[in-house]
């Protein structure tokens, strides 16, 4: 997958089913790239836990460097039980890629597939097409590893700067007006928060406001984090666009989740000013690594999210249409009957690739 000028995707597979649903994904960029006459470079580097016990270093500086130097990054999972660093913490080196490279944003789409089982039995479920942005630098997780820890108590830090929760919801706007202008309707953000308990949710819920003032043709709103919890099982497909401080977004996304097939179907980009990194939502699943059952699905709408991301930053139409082609052809394959494993079903993830490659005509 090599052109002239081709865009650059650093690829990281990293542990247990994380290098089988890459492999599957790249499986179907191939003749998806082809086909849309789009250049896609892919660069494959070692990092991860078995890279660790190999070479006792999990993330080696030239993978990251080349990450930083593509144009976009797209990994599988990495981690994996019994190999930890030797201070015995574990080994999630896509964490420090996040805060390395800025990546605020986490964009979680909550979005039923035609065909996969959905956890609600109102009928309304399979409308349920909605975006969690989980702030990904600071809130809760500010003082990751830093808190204060004494005999007697422990203490962390919940920090909201103006500076990113304008980027945040910024970026949520944006991606509502963009939404709306693909699905015909108008956009909707809703802040998650807590104002009523935390000053630091009441400074966040005032920056956004100010924020919304420059999108009037969105319309904004707030919603505690509890209430949201109850209504995204009550009625999630009331929600467009939910930007959310940081361990709010990291839960609210696993219950989305759960509400549209599980992990093996939720697709997730983490994104900044100059970098993004693609990935599905879930981990490298030693239970199930090395059978050839893992759901590839999350992996290729991330695939998806990555053409889209491009495209939008000025790679070209080919890049849109080629994103838009992949995430039809796995809502058709989904519908057309293909089931994997997680869902009851016996197609693997080389079945899911084929499947999906077939329905735009690639055999
Ligand atoms: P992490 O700590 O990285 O979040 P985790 O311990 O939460 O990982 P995951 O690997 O995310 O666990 O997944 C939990 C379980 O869900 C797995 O053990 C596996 O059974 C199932 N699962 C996750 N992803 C998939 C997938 N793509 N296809 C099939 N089953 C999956
Ligand atoms: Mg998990």
């Amino acid at each position: 997958m090599t052109g002239s000028n081709a865009v650059r995707i650093a690829v990281l597979p990293g542990d247990g089913i994380g290098t089988e649903v890459t492999e599957a994904t790249l499986a179907v960029l191939e003749p998806l790239a082809k086909r849309h006459g789009i250049g896609l470079a892919t660069e494959v580097l070692p990092a991860g836990a078995f890279h660790y016990q190999a070479t006792g270093d999990a993330f080696p500086e030239a993978s990251f460097r080349a990450a930083e130097a593509a144009d976009a990054i797209l990994l599988g999972a990495m981690g994996w039980p019994g190999i930890r660093y030797a201070d015995g913490t574990e080994i999630a080196p896509q964490l420090d890629l996040r805060f390395r490279l800025n990546l605020y944003a986490g964009v979680r789409p909550v979005r039923a597939i035609p065909g996969v089982p959905v956890a609600l039995a109102d009928p309304r479920a399979r409308d349920i097409d909605l975006v969690i942005l989980r702030e990904s630098t600071e809130g809760l997780f500010f003082s990751r590893g830093r808190g204060l820890v004494t005999e007697e108590m422990a203490e962390e830090t919940l920090r909201i700067t103006r500076a990113v929760t304008e980027k945040l919801a910024r970026f949520a706007f944006r991606m509502a007006e963009r939404r709306a202008r693909q699905r015909g309707r108008r956009g909707c953000v809703t802040l998650v928060d807590k104002a009523n308990v935390f000053r630091a949710f009441a400074f966040m819920r005032s920056v956004f406001d100010g924020v919304a003032r420059e999108f009037p043709g969105v319309a904004a709103a707030h919603h505690y984090v509890d209430a949201m919890a109850l209504d995204l099982v009550r009625k999630p497909w009331a929600f467009d666009v939910l930007p959310t401080e940081n361990m709010f977004g990291d839960i609210l996304s696993d219950l989305g989740a759960g509400l549209v097939g599980g992990m093996g179907f939720s697709p997730s980009a983490d994104i900044g000013d100059r970098h993004a990194l693609f990935q599905p939502a879930h981990g490298t699943a030693p239970d199930i690594a090395g059978r050839g059952i893992a759901n590839p699905t999350a992996t290729l709408l991330s695939a998806a999210m990555m053409l889209d991301w491009l495209a939008a930053r000025g790679a070209g139409q080919g890049f849109a249409d080629a994103a838009g082609e992949l995430e039809a052809a796995v809502d058709a394959a989904f519908a057309g009957g293909l089931r994997t494993a997680d869902i009851g079903g016996r197609d693997g993830t080389a079945a899911v690739a084929r499947a999906v490659a077939a329905k735009f005509g690639a055999s």
